[in-house]
């Protein structure tokens, strides 16, 4: 899939007319309750081990409102259809409404934190034919909400989900095309997340992306990653949250205590010396997808105890696709939450009764605690790495021929920073097992572990205990 960009991506910091706040009614939820968080974690007395947990992310956790979700999930649904096509002058049915009420509630939700996001539209107009499922010119919208960071603002962590919606047909524009599940409920995640994380003060800065032309072809995901590009964003995390809320699948099971993390790995564009660096030194299930991949179901462990997340090392589920396909292809770490168990019955179906089975991607066929889960565990993930260091650079390992095996890195210059956290595995792993502090130093000797049976990795760690991604290191002296 190519896409031409044909004209300058805006990123316009104004409302769309017509998109005042959104009416407050006195059944709506309250807002998130905790303080904003002081700047900067205490100063750790010298050669103490920085805490693994932060009593704030259990608030962030406890924050989540299945009934703001809910609210969320109903109200998309009243715009009876999202598909790309679809109306954008209506003020009640169609994507455009959609679009202006989601950027509403996001500015909103920066009037309660004094004007702390960003709120505008990043988009682009595609030219019709370019695509077998885009006939017509059409501009992709996508609401994007931005709260800078305050320590290392150039660090850019993206939360995101698909707003657009289909039905049976992907170019019906005008039948109902509910869409609570794919993708009402990423959506709902992401206006959850700025309004909880809004509440706090991170180093680094948090991208809120509700992405349009998704079930057209990526194309919001692709517009977004091309902004970031041309921005010159150095994304250390993107999170796509698309279907994340149905907890029945397909074959009667109900289980609402697992999720899955879709990592890829290696880039297709991969070049020759790229490729031979991975047959003699390894790599290829270490990517930097998959350490994010890792960090999720790391931070699932810590914070979600009652939410098991599944890493999965494939780019999406079979001959499939969603919107962090299109950052991972230019670079950036990016991984698929999504629920375990699917009902197809549910997903891209015109909404009707046939032979006795209910179809169509209604909202009372989503479980919105669930959907709430999946959304703290995004929240802890992104609190965690938006409050950690940035990730380490130059990381290489060496010890070919002896007992021991180095690792060196540049040291980071964040204010926070404590020092560093070695990890390794044994190579059939799937996990980090082992890990050691090794304080602040760029240089450490693992003695008596060797290079050959073992992979390594290199954390940050800020004073307040928190990790940035773990970096796989490339061969060194
Ligand atoms: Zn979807």
């Amino acid at each position: 899939m190519s896409l031409r960009i044909h004209c300058l991506l805006a990123f316009l910091l104004v409302a769309a007319v017509g998109c005042g706040p959104a009416a407050q009614s006195a059944a709506e939820p309250p807002a998130p309750a905790g303080p904003p968080a002081a700047a900067s974690a205490p100063a750790l007395p010298s050669g103490a081990v920085p805490a693994g947990e932060d009593p704030r992310i259990h608030e962030i956790v406890a924050a989540a409102s299945p009934e703001r979700i809910e609210r969320d999930i109903r109200r998309l649904e009243e715009f009876g259809t999202r598909h790309t096509f679809s109306d954008t002058l209506s003020a009640t049915r169609g994507i455009g409404a959609a679009r202006r009420w989601i950027h509403a509630e996001l500015e909103g939700v920066s009037r309660d934190c004094g004007g702390c996001l960003e709120v505008g539209y990043v988009s682009d107009i595609l030219p019709g034919g370019t695509h077998p499922r885009i006939p017509d010119d059409v501009n992709i919208v996508n609401v994007v909400a931005i709260q800078r960071g305050s320590a290392s603002p150039e660090r850019f962590l993206i939360i995101q989900g698909h707003l657009d919606s289909r039905a049976t047909d992907v170019m019906d524009a005008e039948i109902d095309a509910p869409g609570a599940n794919d993708n009402a409920s990423g959506t709902a995640a992401v206006m959850e997340a700025a309004r909880v994380l809004s509440r706090y003060e991170f180093d680094a800065t948090i991208v809120y992306a509700a992405l349009s032309g998704e079930e057209q072809g990526l194309f919001g995901g692709e517009i977004l990653a091309e902004h970031a590009l041309a921005e010159g964003w150095d994304v250390q995390a993107v999170l796509n949250n698309d279907i994340i809320g149905n907890t029945r699948g397909i074959t009667g099971l109900a289980d609402n205590t697992t999720m899955r993390v879709f990592a890829p790995g290696i880039r297709p564009d991969a070049d020759e010396a790229e490729l031979r660096r991975y047959l003699y030194s390894g790599g290829e299930l270490d990517t930097p997808s998959r350490q994010l991949g890792r960090y999720v179901v790391r931070t699932a462990e810590r914070y979600l105890p009652t939410l098991e997340a599944q890493l999965i090392y494939r780019l999406d589920r079979f001959g499939r696709g969603s919107d962090h396909t299109p950052f991972f292809l230019r670079g950036f770490p990016a991984v698929r939450l999504t629920e375990t168990h699917e009902d197809y019955t549910r997903q891209h179906q015109d909404v009707r009764v046939e032979d006795g089975i209910e179809y169509g991607d209604v909202a009372d066929a989503v479980d919105f605690e669930y959907t709430a889960r999946m959304t703290a565990l995004n929240l802890a993930a992104l609190a965690s790495l938006a409050w950690a260091p940035s990730t380490p650079r130059e990381v290489t390992v060496a010890g070919a021929v002896q007992p021991h095996t180095t690792l060196r890195w540049e040291r980071g210059a964040d204010r926070d920073l404590a020092g560093y956290r070695i990890y390794w595995r044994e190579p059939t792993s799937a996990t980090w097992d082992h890990s050691r502090w090794v304080g602040d130093v760029n240089e450490y000797v693992l003695e008596n572990v060797v290079i050959d049976n073992h992979f390594f990795g290199v954390a940050a760690v800020s004073r307040g205990g928190h990790e940035s991604l773990v970096v796989f290191p490339r061969p060194g002296r």
